[in-house]
């Protein structure tokens, strides 16, 4: 069973979700400011969180550049506003979707669900495996270059362990929002080239001019050693 966490003022839009979340059996844990929800989203009881942006104390941003810092619990911003959803493109925020409200309680339940299942595909495996100078340890979940580990989030190391599995073969973006983000209908494109950005800027000695996570022009990218 899993256990979500929502970080949300509005009691009215907990208790929705709560109830909601616990009928198709997640256990939830409650936080009512960006405080409170950043010590619980750390505390390791949790499977997942579901940020809101607008919080008293640590705004959701906040909260989530501190989780970041040693976590890769997946986290599902919420947000209010098209801003909002543009700061979570435009900045390198580290979240693994997001939702804007108003919602549908079977949307969000979606989403929930797309991110919890691609948590679990990734079930511990011992040993690692080398590609040219990048080094997987499924067992620790970690990707190493040249030695020297890589601060991934979840969903990026998701995305190098699809591109690992399939080397040199153009991936499209659909096919990388379908099968690493878990879902194809509510997903924006937009999402995978922020995330192959951010990529470049971890994997790439120089970003602009990539050796290994590349761009096959009209039809994806790829990733070589
Ligand atoms: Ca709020």
């Amino acid at each position: 069973m899993s256990t979500i966490l929502i970080v949300e003022d509005e009691k009215s839009i907990v208790d929705l979700i709560s109830f909601n979340l616990r009928r198709e059996g997640y256990e939830i844990m409650e936080a009512y400011d960006g405080g409170k929800g950043l010590e619980l989203a750390l505390s390791g009881k949790a499977d997942l969180v579901l940020l809101d942006v607008m919080l008293p104390v640590m705004d959701g941003f906040e909260v989530l550049r501190n989780i970041r810092q040693t976590s890769s619990i997946p986290v599902i911003m919420v947000t209010a506003r098209e801003e909002e959803t543009d700061k979570i493109f435009g900045l390198e925020t580290g979240a693994d979707d997001y939702i804007t409200k108003p919602f549908s309680v079977k949307e969000l339940a979606a989403r929930i669900k797309a991110n919890i299942r691609r948590i679990a595909a990734q079930k511990p495996q011992s040993g690692g495996d080398t590609y040219g100078p990048f080094r997987l340890d499924r067992s620790l979940q970690s990707i190493t270059k040249d030695g020297r580990a890589l601060e991934l989030t979840q969903r990026e190391y998701d995305i190098i362990c699809y591109f690992l599995a399939r080397p040199s073969q153009v991936v499209s973006r659909e096919e990388l929002m379908e099968k690493v983000w878990g879902y194809d209908y509510y997903g924006d494109l937009r999402a995978v080239d922020v995330a192959m950005r951010r990529l470049r800027e971890k994997l790439e000695d120089n970003p602009a001019e990539p050796k290994h996570l590349m761009t096959k022009r009209g039809a994806g990218y790829y990733l070589q050693f």
